[in-house]
């Protein structure tokens, strides 16, 4: 789409949106159903585009990580829409009776989506659905780095939608300044937090409100005493999935000082039982271009340099596309590994004496978007949900609750702005109207003005 073709789009939704009504219960669940059939009679062409995108992606990652959480999240929306969108009675204030108060959920209007290239699909429809569930239009601005998938959505959504309903703009950086820089009334950006940082600047122009779901960096606390192999599992799940290209992945574990090196070896031994191999293995996902794996290999080239530990589960072939899984103790705390988000198969452990310690590690960093613990202590629990906010968190497990659909996905600080999916995401893309009713009488009508009395008589 040329940048006038981008804009006119944008103009038709924005226009629509002024002149029709609001898209009954009925509507929603239609268009809600229409995204779903995309979804599902798409399943095999979405993943063969998006492993030609990842230089080989796990299909069974496509299906379980981004089809399967998509269609539940779809089916979540169709199921609770009419409640979501009945309008909801308020208490009337003593002194304003008599009356009547409640707020009703109008759709904002237009959505715009801006899209990430790790999880193409989940980020691009996951707004979506809840934006239709809404009652809005939108535009999505896939990213550049998922070529053949951002052809394959422009071209499902145009069979599937009207422009005036959906539409996909494709390109780079510059198509998506240009994108930011739309009037929306509502923007919803998936990605870094630096680009984050732009994409809320381009808004405020417009007073476009925000959501930003960004990045950073999410702990795994292992509680003293728990079983090590049971929190290795979950770690190596969250960490290798999709080659740890995910934003809620475990970006670095904190263990006890005396199981550390327990931790290590579990986290390896689990992620050979789960890819036996690597290098030919269709079930291990590869990092999205080179450039982002030559950056992972110099932040381990970095880390063994200044003396830390690398243990990778296979050595690290030159040509190949994929980093195996690997752990890292004693990384240095201003090296790349413990300071910016790692998106990529490599776990530092980190080591604390304390519970405490472990809580201070995290909060001396910025709030990150995921926290999980691995603790069955009641007191344990609420002492780090209390004393580390995160976006969100999973106890004993990871990744889990972003699948979650009742569930709100956000972040917090530097990770996002503004959470989604489920009910928050239906109110997100809401404007939440309230609407007061006179009743028989109108008293504040009656009393004034003049005022004078009436102050009086309140005794001022
Ligand atoms: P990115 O910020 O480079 O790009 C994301 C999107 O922004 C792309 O569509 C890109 O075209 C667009 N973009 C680039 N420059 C822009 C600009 N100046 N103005 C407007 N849009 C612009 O991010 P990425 O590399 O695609 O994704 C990885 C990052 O996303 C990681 O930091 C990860 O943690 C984060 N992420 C967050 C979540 C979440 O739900 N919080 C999910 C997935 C990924």
């Amino acid at each position: 789409m040329t940048e006038d073709e981008v804009i006119a789009t944008f103009k038709r939704q924005h226009a629509l949106s002024r002149v029709e009504a609001a898209p009954d219960a009925k509507a929603r669940r239609r268009a809600l159903t229409t995204l779903e059939k995309l979804l599902l009679d798409n399943g095999e062409v979405i993943a063969t585009a998006i492993s030609e995108d990842f230089r080989g992606r796990a299909r069974a990652e496509t299906e379980m990580l981004e089809i399967v959480p998509t269609a539940r999240g779809i089916r979540h929306a169709r199921r609770k829409v009419a409640r979501w969108m009945r309008p909801e009675r308020r208490s009337v204030d003593l002194a304003l009776h008599p009356a009547r108060a409640w707020v009703r959920y109008e759709p904002v209007g237009v959505v715009g989506i801006i899209s990430p290239w790790n999880y193409p699909l989940f980020l691009a429809l996951g707004p979506l659905c809840n934006a239709l569930a809404a009652g809005n239009r939108a535009m999505i601005k896939p990213s550049e780095l998922t070529p053949a998938f951002s052809e394959l959505l422009k071209r499902l959504i145009a069979e599937h939608f009207a422009p005036e309903q959906v539409a996909v703009v494709t390109g780079g950086v510059e198509t998506a300044q240009i994108f930011s820089g739309l009037a929306f009334d509502h923007l919803l950006f998936t990605g870094s937090t630096n680009v984050g940082r732009q994409v809320m600047q381009a808004a405020a122009k417009n007073l476009t409100p925000v959501t930003l779901e960004l990045g950073g960096k999410s702990p795994a606390i292992v509680a003293p005493g728990y079983p090590i192999d049971k929190a290795a599992r979950s770690i190596a799940l969250g960490k290798f999935a999709n080659a740890g290209q995910t934003c809620i992945a475990p970006d670095y574990a904190l263990a006890p000082a005396g199981s550390v090196e327990d931790l290590a070896k579990a986290v390896l031994a689990r992620a050979k039982k789960s890819y036996p191999g690597i290098a030919d293995n269709e079930q291990y996902t590869s990092i999205v271009s080179d450039r982002h794996r030559q950056r992972l290999v110099s932040a381990l080239d970095e880390a063994a340099a200044a003396g830390a530990t690398v243990k990778s589960h296979e050595p690290q072939g030159d040509n190949s596309p994929k980093i195996a899984p690997t752990v890292v103790i004693g990384a240095p705390a201003d090296g790349v590994l413990m300071s910016e988000e790692i998106f990529g198969p490599i776990l530092p452990i980190v080591p604390y004496e304390t519970l405490d310690e472990a809580i201070a590690f995290v909060t001396a960093r910025d709030r990150p978007l995921a926290l999980y613990l691995f603790s069955d202590d009641r007191a344990e629990q609420e002492k780090v949900l209390s004393g580390a906010i995160s976006g969100g968190v999973t106890l004993n497990g990871t990744l889990l609750h972003a699948a979650q659909d009742s569930l709100p996905f956000g972040g917090i600080g530097p990770s996002g702005v503004g959470a989604y999916h489920g009910l928050e995401g239906f109110r997100r893309f809401s404007h939440v109207r309230g609407v007061h009713k006179v009743g028989f009488i109108n008293m504040f009508e009656r009393v004034g003005p003049p005022w004078g009395w009436l102050s009086s008589a309140m005794g001022r």
